[in-house]
């Protein structure tokens, strides 16, 4: 049987690589739903391929030119972010890939849930803003939360089949960014350019300047936090230059599994959806030869102090994940925009985090409300 997919934000480097996996499967996935918030041009191709029911054009002002390229065809468009709150509830949607970026895809998310569609998750800072609502939800609701991102993948992964095995820990892996040889002083100059430029992945802005600083992996722990059930002391980062084993468990008897693979995302985007099916591929194939040496090496947390903000503030709970995701996405901005240096940003995050009001046990509209204080003061920090 198809599954029948909305994709939200089907124009980023997620939702483009989703398509690409569509389109090599047309037997197994149908495209219900695609949205975008700003580039209609390549939402206007990707509908008059892919033929959904409905899309949705994030900035209204574009509404007039997606309605007249697709006349032709009986799709439906909608205009403005309110519209995918309700598009989300469709019946005919099984499966929503949340490819957003930020904090912008919780509410989509909120709402996918509460309909009872399965969620392939990409959007990782919709657990890291509200992690405990959104698995209780989940879970209250009979909804599977699938990770696309390539660690929480390769957890799931290594997680099949061991149902009832506890794990003790978890290692996420990471590439440790373009600055991992670099010292702190090479750091405090760094350009947008150099940052954007990452070893060994290619990916949207803002999680490329986060895998930079190391906050992306700050953020995937609190994200492996909430998927798997696990403790801060059951999570460990360790830098894996080559991006080829994906993340590893370990077990109760010491066992320990590990998923490898080259660093291609349709990999991971592919087990989501097709989940517990793997789908046959021509994904290039991993060559032993090509990586005569695997390595491993210890995040230097002094050099990335993003990493230990983000072990912080999951160790202190209630909002102050939020707090640190949103001071996070305008100090990224900031950096992109040239308004402050590579290591002005760990500073505005932390503090955001000394100064905005603490919440413990913080219910959503705690969230819109915690969001809106640190962006507001993280741009008062900025200047
Ligand atoms: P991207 O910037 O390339 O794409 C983002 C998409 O979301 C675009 O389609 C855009 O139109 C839409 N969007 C952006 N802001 C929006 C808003 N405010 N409202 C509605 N739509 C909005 O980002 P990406 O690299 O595809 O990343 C998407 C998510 O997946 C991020 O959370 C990222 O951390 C995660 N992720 C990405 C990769 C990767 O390889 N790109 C890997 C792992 C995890
Ligand atoms: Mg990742």
């Amino acid at each position: 049987m198809k599954k029948n997919i909305a994709i939200l934000g089907s124009t980023g480097s997620i939702g483009t690589q989703a398509l690409d996996v569509v389109r090599q499967h047309p037997e197994d996935f149908e495209v219900e739903v695609l949205t975008a918030f700003s580039n209609a041009e390549l939402l206007i191709k990707q509908a008059l391929e892919f033929k959904p029911n409905a899309v949705v054009i994030g900035e209204k002002k574009k509404y007039a030119e997606v309605v007249d390229a697709l006349s032709a065809l009986p799709i439906k468009v909608f205009a403005g972010e309110e519209s995918v709150l309700q598009i989300v509830e469709m019946d005919s949607i099984d499966m929503v890939l949340v490819a957003y970026v930020g904090y912008a895809g919780l509410l989509p998310t909120i709402k996918a849930i509460e309909a009872g569609k399965q969620i392939a998750l990409a959007n990782k800072e919709v657990l890291v803003v509200a992690g405990e609502l959104v698995t209780n939800l989940a879970k209250e609701k009979g909804v599977n939360i699938y990770p696309v991102d390539s660690e929480h993948s390769a957890i799931m992964q290594c997680l099949a089949g061991e149902f009832h095995n506890p794990i003790e820990k978890i290692y996420l892996t990471a590439s440790g960014g373009p600055f991992r040889d670099k010292n702190i002083e090479y750091l405090k100059t760094v350009t947008k350019a150099e940052a954007l430029k990452h070893p060994n992945w290619s990916m949207g802005d803002k999680v490329t300047i986060d895998s930079a600083s190391l906050m992306n992996k700050g953020l995937e722990v609190i994200e492996a936090k909430w998927l798997f059930h696990l403790k801060l002391e059951q999570i460990d980062v360790i830098v894996h230059r080559q991006s080829i084993i994906h993340s590893i468990v370990q077990f109760e008897d010491g066992s320990m599994k590990a998923q490898m693979g080259l660093p291609d995302m349709r990999l991971p985007i592919q087990y989501a959806l097709s989940y517990p099916q793997r789908l046959k591929s021509d994904f290039p194939r991993f060559n032993f030869m090509d990586y005569p040496e695997l390595t491993f090496e210890k995040p230097d947390i002094s050099k990335f102090r993003n990493l230990s903000l983000a072990f912080d503030a999951m160790h202190k709970g209630g909002n102050m994940p939020c707090i640190m995701n949103a001071a996070n996405e305008i100090a990224v901005q900031a950096f992109l925009a040239d308004k402050i240096k590579f290591l002005e940003m760990p500073d505005i995050i932390e503090r955001c985090m000394q100064t905005i009001h603490f919440i413990a046990k913080p219910l959503y509209d705690d969230f819109v409300q915690t969001n809106n204080e640190t962006r507001i003061k993280a741009k008062e920090f900025l200047s």
